[in-house]
């Protein structure tokens, strides 16, 4: 005998959902877009970047949508007000951290975009007043580039690595404005036990961890501009 769906509301209209789907899961299964930055769909829910948010009736706040399960009779909101609006001052304040705007093609563009924020137009200090991030690259890996003042703390490299591959050599690294990732426990990608899959690369939304041929052709004075 098959389990019983989940029934609930979600912009007025009735959905039915296997138990223990969470309500992002819900959402995009029913073609309704939520913003996300920390989420992979190959990873465990990390509810880390708190720009999923919906609004749940009867809740007394804004929820986290990727690590919420729904419910029977909830009724949900993906557009809710006050969670969007948390949603753009989330991703305008790491925006406002990174020495140069994202690239077009990296899915914090798209998704700062799509929030209605202009992630291209010119450095992001000239935008927002604080401090941003200083240039740091490490080209020590063969095939990686990793500039670390793109790097916005989503943890999605450090559990792709831990998920995904098994390899555990990344690791988060300081807090707040200082959080980052290091490679073997800061002794860089030669001390790591980096297996150079690439999955890292393949899940970071800021371009922070790249393919070093494709960095390196992007730098390369005769391609200097083009989106990396
Ligand atoms: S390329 Fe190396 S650091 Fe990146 S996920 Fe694979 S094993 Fe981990």
């Amino acid at each position: 005998m098959s389990t019983p769906g989940v029934k609930l509301t979600m912009d007025g209209a009735e959905l039915e959902v296997a138990p223990g789907t969470t309500l992002l899961e819900a959402a995009r299964a029913a073609g309704l877009w939520i913003p996300t930055l920390c989420f992979d769909d190959r990873l465990a829910p990390f509810g880390a970047c708190r720009i999923c948010l919906v609004g749940v009736e009867g809740a007394k706040g804004p929820v986290a949508s990727c690590t919420t399960e729904a419910r029977a009779g909830m009724v949900v909101e993906t557009q809710h007000a006050l969670s969007r609006r948390i949603a753009r001052n989330v991703v305008e304040l790491v925006l406002s951290e990174l020495p140069v705007p994202p690239a077009p093609h990296t899915e914090l563009a798209q998704v700062a975009q799509r929030l209605g924020l202009d992630p291209t137009a010119g450095p992001a200090a000239a935008r927002w007043a604080g401090v941003t991030h200083e240039p740091q690259l490490d080209h020590r890996h063969p095939y990686l580039a990793l500039q670390h003042e793109l790097c916005i703390s989503c943890g999605r490299c450090v559990r792709a690595c831990d998920e995904v591959q098994g390899a555990f050599a990344l690791t988060a690294v300081g807090r707040g404005f200082h959080a980052n990732i290091a490679a073997g426990l800061g002794a860089g990608f030669a001390e790591s036990s980096c297996v150079s899959c690439g999955a890292c690369a393949d899940t970071c939304p800021t371009d922070a961890i790249s393919e070093r041929l494709l960095f390196d052709l992007a730098a390369a004075p005769d391609h200097r501009g083009a989106a990396r």
